[in-house]
């Protein structure tokens, strides 16, 4: 059950159900594209294509799509690097496909924010399996949709405007600040490290130091917390990381 305390308004366009679901293949191997679009197609789904990482990030940023089939060695760019710079600014599903060994621990290893991966060599049938029951998991995040108004408590978050208010007076953000806040109440109780945050929140080009999002989070305490001292939205949970904790009803 979701939180009734985080009310979501979604997007008028996401609830008309009739829409297909989209599918972004990136794979440059055409045999192995064609074979999964086919499959894909057949189940009902609409695919893109792209044969490269650069080609697939200008697919996505012309038309976003539900669920992304991300192929880990792709040649312009690395599909971990396609992965990061769309984790920067959303939280579609992406399933990585990669080749057998060391990449699969490196996918893992790395908390680049794929939400599963594939080892090749893949049944097409087993794909289209992982990808069916990736879409059931994410089904609430992506109805609410990226978009949506955020209310908790005193606090309102509205990315349409980019806009934060508290206690109905708006509240003065840097952008940063509003994207981890965004982030961080879209995804309530959730417990994210600082690592994550940095991979998920920040551009990848800055990563490396975690105490940016330990300054980023003292900043947005002051800012949106009755009493920063004693938070009641942004917690810490020691020795992992933060969380946003939704106001009780
Ligand atoms: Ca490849």
């Amino acid at each position: 059950m979701a939180p009734v305390e985080v009310e979501m308004i979604a997007e008028r366009q996401e609830m008309t159900a009739v829409e297909p679901v989209r599918v972004l293949v990136v794979e440059d191997e055409p045999m192995v594209r064609e074979v999964v679009a086919r499959y894909l197609r057949r189940e009902g789904y609409e695919v893109r294509l792209a044969g490269d990482g650069e080609t697939a990030l200008a697919a996505w940023r012309d038309q976003p799509v539900d669920l992304i089939l991300l192929d880990l060695m792709l040649p312009r760019l690395s599909g971990m690097e396609v992965c990061r710079q769309i984790r920067t600014v959303s939280d579609v599903p992406i399933i990585m496909l990669t080749a057998r060994g060391e990449e699969t621990d490196k996918v893992i290893g790395l908390g680049i924010g794929a939400d599963d991966y594939v080892t090749k060599p893949f049944s097409p049938r087993e794909l289209v399996a992982r990808v069916q029951a990736l879409l059931r998991r994410a089904r609430p995040v992506s109805a609410r949709g990226p978009n949506a108004l955020i209310r908790s408590g005193d606090i309102e978050i509205d990315p349409r405007s980019r806009s934060v208010r508290v206690e109905s007076r708006p509240v003065q953000l840097t952008a940063k600040e509003f994207d981890l806040l965004h982030f961080l109440a879209s995804h309530p109780n959730h417990v994210f490290t600082r690592d994550e945050l940095m991979n998920r929140v920040w551009d990848f080009a800055f990563a490396g130091d975690t105490g940016t999002v330990t300054v980023h989070v003292r900043r947005l305490r002051q800012k949106i917390e009755p009493d920063p001292d004693r938070p009641r939205y942004l917690k810490t949970v020691w020795g992992v990381g933060y969380k946003f904790e939704p106001a009780q009803a």
